[in-house]
């Protein structure tokens, strides 16, 4: 039966990640080919692993989309849909349809979405920092884990506008660069693109009040022929003429570029010898080889559009910035842009090791991603398990009403919603079973927002511990929770029915019966 196959599977998947979820979570550490990672992120380690299981892979992606749409939340959808599904299982098992424990899931989680807006409540300005720590629980040290925190609200706030009375705050505006050599605590923001260049010519200037700025899509050096001509020279003067003509063609676009007004001139490609001389003499500030996503941060920090054809640019594709100016970390130069929008940031990484840079630039943008979010839909819920209980009681409530199988289907659903505060519970060293017993009757007393706080292993208000976390986060992970058990359901006989024979890794022992 594929069901099985695909429960185990997900089951199998989950294992791997549980013990990483919560504060109190354990770090896994991934060896493969003799790099080590070591980790308290479910995503990383899934995305590390070698999965080749259909389903095993649905659910990895799964839980990738949480991560790049909600920051955070990824252990989370990964054991929901596995317990989703195994609880399913059970229902097949004693003779409920697929399609019937999906409908009832729908219902389900149609109830939980209402559930989720009675639950939530407005964020307070203190609170911003409480949910992006709270997010980023579990993962590196406790120090650090407050330093980016700190750093990430403070990008989001400085990143935060408002058009039509609607607030935003867009991460992929941080740039982030590593310096390689200092303490992580020595992490930075500045405010301004910083990136890893040196200017063309050491003599040209850097500009600290400002000016105008062109993005060049291409480069500047000598144009190759555009067909393969060989060229039989019979004389010296007309090799010098041909170099003569290139020359002045170059010189032509650096005339055109130089009659804009331009001060500071950023190219993707390279510019050569030649031009590098000329716009020096034009007295243009240039940098070469820029990335091309480096050169969208300048284009929306600056105002200017990227050109692609020199002699077609106008005066109106041009930018301005505030100030540039250059610093050297470690002995690698860097450009400090501000732009005139004031928008673009960079977060300067440091450690002392490149395992520990990139785990901080992993927590940064996790971080980054929950706090932006929150700037947009600034709506918490209570985090430390509080949520699902609540869930899971409305849902038992909701079931009542419920005629036919598909209540079985949603007392499932809201047993699924268990697992989360049992599993907190579980890796605090807490006993599942009472912890979950002590906080469905601490709820009945004080209401949804009574979580477990698994430093002091008691139920408490969750607001006034700190611990909340973004409803765009918990609502992005019961949802696609759903739907991806809901998918699994669908599959009744998968193209892999045939290649079982090369999937040993997920067989467990009940699996091989059918
Ligand atoms: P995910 O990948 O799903 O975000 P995490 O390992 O980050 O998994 O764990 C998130 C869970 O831990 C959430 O349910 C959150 O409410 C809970 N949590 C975080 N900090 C605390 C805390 N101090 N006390 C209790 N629960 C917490
Ligand atoms: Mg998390």
């Amino acid at each position: 039966m594929a069901l099985r196959n695909n429960v185990a599977a997900a089951s199998a998947l989950a294992d791997a990640v549980r013990s990483t979820l919560g504060p109190r979570g354990l770090d896994k550490m991934l060896v493969s080919d003799g790099d080590v990672l070591v980790t308290n992120d479910g995503v990383t380690v899934l995305q590390n692993a070698k999965v080749e299981h259909p389903t095993a892979r649905m659910l990895i992606d799964q839980s990738t989309a949480q991560d790049s749409q909600a920051g955070d939340g990824t252990t989370t959808t990964v054991i929901l849909t596995a317990e989703l599904l195994q609880n399913a299982l059970e229902l097949t098992e004693r003779g409920v349809h697929p399609s019937i424990i999906g409908r009832g899931f729908r219902m389900a989680w149609e109830a939980c979405e209402s559930g989720l807006k009675e639950i939530a409540r407005p964020m307070s300005e203190e609170q911003h920092l409480q949910a992006v720590q709270t997010s980023l629980a579990g993962k590196s040290d406790e120090g650090i884990r407050a330093h980016l925190s700190n750093l990430a609200v403070e990008a989001a706030l400085s990143l935060s506008e408002e058009v039509d009375g609607v607030a935003s705050a867009d991460a992929s505006l941080v740039k982030v660069v590593t310096d390689r050599g200092e303490q992580s605590m020595a992490s930075e923001l500045v405010h301004g693109l910083v990136l890893p260049k040196e200017k063309i010519h050491p003599q040209m200037e850097l500009l600290p009040k400002g000016g105008r700025i062109m993005l060049l899509d291409g480069g500047i050096s000598r144009r190759k022929p555009e067909i393969d001509i060989s060229l039989k020279v019979t004389d010296l003067g007309m090799l010098a003429a041909l170099n003569e003509r290139e020359l002045a063609d170059v010189q032509k676009r650096v005339d055109a570029i130089s009659a804009l007004g331009v001060d500071l001139l950023c190219v993707r490609d390279g510019i050569d010898d030649d031009a590098r001389g000329m716009l020096h003499s034009a007295g243009i500030t240039a940098y070469r080889r820029l990335e091309r996503p480096d050169l969208e941060l300048l284009s929306r920090a600056t105002g200017a559009t990227l050109v692609h054809e020199i002699s077609l640019a106008a005066e109106d594709d041009l930018g301005e910035f505030s100030s540039l100016s250059e610093t050297n970390w470690h002995g690698v130069n860097h450009l400090l842009l501000v732009g005139s929008q004031s928008r673009g940031l960079t977060l300067v990484v440091r450690g002392t090791s490149n395992i520990r840079i990139e785990e901080i630039e992993r927590c940064f943008e996790d971080a980054i991603q929950v706090a932006c979010n929150l700037v947009e839909s600034p709506q918490l819920l209570p985090g430390g398990g509080a949520t699902q209980m609540a869930l899971a009681r409305r849902l038992r409530r909701h079931a009542e009403t419920v005629p036919g199988r598909e209540q079985l289907a949603i007392e499932a659903f809201a047993a699924a919603l268990d697992s989360i505060p049992r599993i907190l519970a579980e890796n605090a060293g807490l006993s599942p079973l009472d912890e979950s017993i002590r906080l469905n009757a601490a709820q009945d007393e004080g209401g949804d927002w009574i979580g477990l706080d698994l430093f002091t292993g008691e139920p408490r208000d969750m607001a006034g511990a700190g611990i909340v976390e973004p409803l765009l986060v918990t609502r992005h992970a019961i949802e696609g929770a759903t739907e991806a058990a809901i998918s699994v359901l669908r599959i009744d006989d998968v193209l892999w029915a045939e290649q079982d024979a090369q999937e040993p890794d997920w067989k467990t022992d009940d699996s091989d019966e059918d």
